[in-house]
Order: C-alpha cells, then sequence, then structure tokens
C-alpha cells in the first residue's frame, strides 16, 4: 500500500489513466464472452438470436480489437509513470544520503546499501503498482466471467480457483529467493562496477595504461562475470522450476474445466452455444486469473525490496537544519579532542588540544597517518569528537554551524566538470566569482580560456578546457575563498603547485586570505614555517606546538624532520 501511494503521489492523473486502461481491458474481456455467445446464438439457433451473424461478428471483432490494443496502450503508459515514480524514489534517496553524516557515509556498509537499493528497491514501487492495477483489473474481469460462468455451470468455477492457491504459494516462494540472491550478489555487483569504471573512464585511462594494468584488470573483471553468471544460472534455474510448476497447475486447472464442460454437453445439462460461450469464458478466466495470481506474486515479491526501501530512507539521522554562517571574534579551540574511525581500535585523534585564533595562519605538520586530515575534518565539524569539547568563540555550536563557518579544501579536492564559473560559485550562485579567481591567482589562467568564466572544465563530460594540476588546485583555492568563512582548512593546498608557485602561496599567503583564519596542513615543513603557531602531530597526538623559532629551539621531533628535509632539498 505504501508502494502504491508512492505511485500515486509521484503522477496522479497517470496512475488515473492507467487503471482506466485496466478497467477497459476488464470490460473489454467481457465483450468478448457476450459477443462470442452472440454469434454461436447466430450459428447455433438463428432463429431466437438477439443479432445477426453479420452483427454478432462484428461486435466480436470490436470487443476483441479493444481488448487487444489495451495492453499496448497500457505498456506505454506504464513507461511514463516508471519514469515519474523513479525519480520520485531517487528525490527520497537522495534526501536520505544528503542527511547521512560523513563518518556513515565513508562507512562500508552505506555504500553496499544504498548500492543495493539504487539496483534494486528503485524499480518495485513501480512493479507493486503495475502489479496493483494488473490485480484491481483482473478483479473485475475474474468477477464478471464468474458470474458467467456460475450461470452456464457453478462447479467450474471452484476447480478454476483452486488452480490458484499453489500458484501463489509458489510466487512467495520465487519472492524469497529472489530478495536473497539480490542480497548475496551486491558486493560483485559494487567491484564489478568499480572495475569498469577503471577500465572506461578518463581520470584513470592514464594510469591505467602507464602500468600496463589494463588485461589483469579486465580479467579480474571477467572473474566477476563469471561469478556473476553461475549465480544468476542458478537462481534463473530456480524461477524457472517455479514458473513451470505455476504453469503445469494452471494448465491442469483449464484442462479440468474444458473436460467438464465437455462433459455437460454430453449429459444434456447445457446446449452447444452455453458450452461455446463458456469455453471462451474459461479460457479468459484462467487468463485473468494468471494475472490475478501473477500480480499478488509481484506484490509478494517486491515487498521485501519494498521493505529494505522503507528502512533505508528512515534511517539516519532526522534532516538538520541549514547551519549558520558565524564570525569569528576570539577563536576556535578543541579540548582533549578524541575520534575513530568505526570498527578501528586506535583512535585517529587522541587527546588533542588546538588553537586557532581568529586571523591567525595555523599549520598542522606530521607524517602520513598521523591524524592531520582527521583532526581538519573534527575542526570543520565535518566529524563529531567522540570525547572532549570543540568551542567556537567559547560557546559549542552544532556541527551544522561549524560547517557553514568553516571551508576546507581536501587534498583530493574535486574537479567539477562544470564552467569555471560554477566551479568556484558551487556553494551559492550569487557573488563576486572573478574576484575570489584573481585572488587565488586565477587572472592569467581567465585571460587565456575561451569563454572567461564561462568555459567549461575538465573533458568528462563535455569538450572542455582542461586545466593542469596546479591550475585546478587555484580553482579550489578560488572556490574557498568565495564561500568567504572566517576560517578556512588548506590540505596539502600546494601538492600540484610547482616550487616557485608553492613558494608564492605560502609566501602571500595572509594576503591571499584577506584576514581569514586559516589551518594549513602540510608534511613540506619549509611551507609552514611563517605560520604563527605549528603543531606537529604523530599517531594521533600533538606531540610539540610552537613557532618554528620555537620548535627549532626545542630541538625535538620538528627540528629533527625539518633539517632532514631541508638536507634533502640542498
Ligand atoms: P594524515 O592526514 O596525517 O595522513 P589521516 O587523518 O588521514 O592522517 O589518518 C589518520 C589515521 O586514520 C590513519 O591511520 C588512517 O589509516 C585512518 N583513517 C583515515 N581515514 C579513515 C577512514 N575513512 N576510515 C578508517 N580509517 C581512516
Amino acid at each position: 500500500m505504501a508502494a502504491a501511494g508512492e505511485v500515486w503521489r509521484a503522477d496522479r492523473g497517470g496512475t488515473v489513466l492507467a487503471a482506466m486502461y485496466q478497467l477497459l481491458g476488464a470490460v473489454a474481456a467481457l465483450g468478448v464472452v457476450a459477443a462470442g455467445k452472440f454469434t454461436f446464438d447466430a450459428l447455433l439457433t438463428p432463429d431466437n438470436s438477439a443479432f445477426g451473424l453479420t452483427t454478432a461478428l462484428l461486435l466480436l471483432a470490436l470487443a476483441t480489437a479493444v481488448s487487444g490494443s489495451t495492453g499496448p496502450l497500457q505498456t506505454q503508459q506504464h513507461r511514463l509513470l516508471g519514469e515519474r515514480v523513479s525519480q520520485r524514489v531517487w528525490d527520497r534517496l537522495l534526501d536520505t544520503t544528503a542527511r547521512a553524516d560523513l563518518v556513515t557515509y565513508e562507512s562500508t556498509g552505506f555504500g553496499t546499501e544504498l548500492e543495493r537499493i539504487r539496483q534494486h528497491a528503485l524499480e518495485h514501487p513501480f512493479a507493486v503498482t503495475a502489479a496493483l492495477l494488473g490485480m484491481s483489473g483482473s478483479l473485475v474481469g475474474v468477477g464478471t466471467m464468474s458470474v458467467v460462468l456460475i450461470a452456464v455451470e457453478p462447479l467450474l468455477l471452484p476447480l478454476l480457483l483452486a488452480a490458484g492457491i499453489p500458484a501463489v504459494l509458489l510466487s512467495r516462494w520465487a519472492s524469497r529467493t529472489e530478495f536473497a540472491f539480490a542480497h548475496r550478489l551486491t558486493g560483485l555487483f559494487r567491484r564489478r562496477h568499480y572495475l569498469r569504471e577503471l577500465l572506461t573512464q578518463r581520470p584513470y585511462a592514464a594510469e591505467v595504461r602507464a602500468f600496463d594494468a589494463f588485461a589483469p584488470l579486465r580479467s579480474r573483471h571477467e572473474e566477476l562475470n563469471r561469478a556473476a553468471n553461475v549465480a544468476l544460472r542458478q537462481q534463473v534455474r530456480r524461477r524457472q522450476v517455479i514458473a513451470g510448476l505455476t504453469t503445469i497447475g494452471v494448465a491442469g486447472a483449464l484442462t479440468g474445466a474444458l473436460l467438464a464442460i465437455v462433459a455437460l454437453v454430453r449429459n444434456g445439462r447445457i446446449d452447444l452455444a452455453e458450452a461455446g460461450a463458456a469455453a471462451i469464458a474459461v479460457r479468459l478466466l484462467s487468463g485473468q486469473l494468471g494475472v490475478l495470481f501473477g500480480s499478488i506474486g509481484g506484490l509478494l515479491e517486491s515487498a521485501p525490496f519494498l521493505a529494505d526501501l522503507a528502512r533505508f530512507v528512515s534511517s539516519g539521522p532526522p534532516p538538520s537544519p541549514r547551519g549558520h554562517k558565524r564570525a569569528l571574534v576570539d577563536g576556535v579551540a578543541l579540548r582533549d579532542v578524541r575520534f575513530s574511525y568505526p570498527g578501528q581500535d586506535r583512535a585517529a585523534v587522541d587527546g588533542v588540544d588546538l588553537e586557532i585564533r581568529a586571523g591567525e595562519v595555523v599549520a598542522l605538520v606530521g607524517e602520513n597517518g598521523s591524524g592531520k586530515t582527521t583532526l581538519a575534518k573534527l575542526v570543520a565539524g565535518l566529524y563529531d569528537p567522540a570525547a572532549g569539547s570543540r568551542w567556537w568563540d567559547g560557546t559549542s555550536l552544532p556541527a551544522a554551524d561549524i560547517r557553514a563557518s568553516v571551508t576546507v579544501i581536501f587534498q583530493d579536492f574535486v574537479r567539477y566538470q562544470m564552467t569555471l564559473r560554477e566551479n568556484i560559485t558551487i556553494s551559492a550562485p550569487t557573488g563576486d566569482a572573478v574576484a575570489a579567481a584573481s585572488s587565488a591567482g586565477l587572472t592569467r589562467t581567465l585571460g587565456a580560456l575561451p569563454e572567461g568564466m564561462d568555459t567549461m572544465l575538465g573533458r568528462d563530460l563535455d569538450e572542455g578546457v582542461d586545466l593542469s594540476g596546479g591550475q585546478w588546485q587555484r580553482v579550489a583555492l578560488a572556490r574557498a575563498l568565495y564561500r568567504d568563512t572566517p576560517l578556512i582548512v588548506l590540505d596539502e593546498p600546494a601538492a600540484a603547485l610547482d616550487p616557485r608557485a608553492e613558494h608564492e602561496l605560502f609566501t602571500n599567503v595572509r594576503a591571499t586570505l584577506g584576514g581569514r583564519a586559516a589551518l594549513l596542513i602540510s608534511h613540506r615543513f619549509s611551507s609552514t614555517r611563517m605560520a604563527d603557531r605549528i603543531y606537529v602531530m604523530d599517531a594521533g597526538r600533538v606531540v610539540e606546538c610552537g613557532t618554528h623559532d620555537e620548535l627549532m629551539a626545542a630541538a625535538g621531533q620538528y627540528a629533527e624532520l625539518y633539517r632532514l628535509q631541508s638536507a634533502a632539498y640542498r
């Protein structure tokens, strides 16, 4: 019922139209029986028949034509309805993914679930509606044919109805095997989809070729195909057996009914015209019963998928209100903050104190895996600390407000395959994109682009202009400056810049930031020596903290790593 509600809300007019086609089909089927009876009458007892043979045949042709054409009409109507339903269910899925916080999103369970629902649950609300429509239409048909049959011979009816019981039981069995099958194969399909991306998408093309990885990846893809084939073949066998058993049951009941009609004619209980009409009615009724039981089966089959969808869209936190951007007067502070990723014993951030005062440039240095990015996500409100506290001007703000007030450029920032303007203004459409571009050092790049701000970037979708890694990084910087928050987190902002550009970025960083506070993450110590304060991280903890000069004087880990790095440069 919930599924039918979904379909109804997705497209009311379309649903009504589909129901009308269904009804028309049922009425036309009744017309076929009636016209058949008239035709037999006109043939066998011309004297007391209601219509002449020609009229009866014309009626029969008309009823048959209408009955035959409702199918195709309905098929086309269902295409429209199906698209609307899929759009609506997608909207619900997108609402759910928007609500999911980053930690949930990054856990693999969420991805697998989302994929399973994307693959299966999406088509089922529509399947259910089709089944409900089929069911209502066929109920009308079954009702009218039953009346016809009861009028001729009441015994024929229970015979046909009894044949339906095994059909329903069989379709319940089919439904269970289908859901279990979908559950089992989601992981495999995800891996195969990923390999297909690797083998076909542009961002991977260079590396896959450079490493001669095409053939090995291809053979892994084939392996998954083989596994999919084995599983699918088993499932298809199961369904074929079930379908075969169902057909045998239905055919058996039909044969029984026809034999009963023959016996009734022999006994003289009914005349030939009645027998003819009864035969048509039996044939049509068994067709309608087939639709009816098929629809019930469809409903049963969809039920677990729909429950899956319903559970998914109602899971997760309630929609969080949009955050408010705050000014930063005093500063941001983390106190004894701790965070672990789901399923990991070791804390990625373990008892960290950190302070960023308004307008300050603070650096976070440390080796790979020491917890810098995790800490940055905590500062930016993308993760919530498991223990400890996070203060904004001395108050504890909701994470949504923190996210609205802090901008992060990640190391693996997104290269939106959109225009330069859209790349910069993704956070909000109104604002001065050109000013942000020039603050980020894009003026020269902008001048060289054929359509300026409206040049398509990237080559994944359209024939856009591809930028160098360094230019893309400046686009990301422009995007961050454009959002204009009082704190910016830059995770390895110079990774793709050449040494001169990197030097320029860091020596001018305060001018570029225009008074905003910044948290700079880098493992290149030379680029962060100008920071107001440097935090050195190791295994999730802050091990040293101070200005460059203080840390050098302390002759600890920072000083040692700094000397190592500068020796390497010399
Ligand atoms: P850094 O930025 O200093 O390289 P990270 O903050 O990325 O360090 O990682 C800190 C630790 O957390 C590492 O041990 C890393 O393996 C782990 N980690 C990072 N991201 C995730 C994640 N999404 N799920 C599980 N563990 C993670």
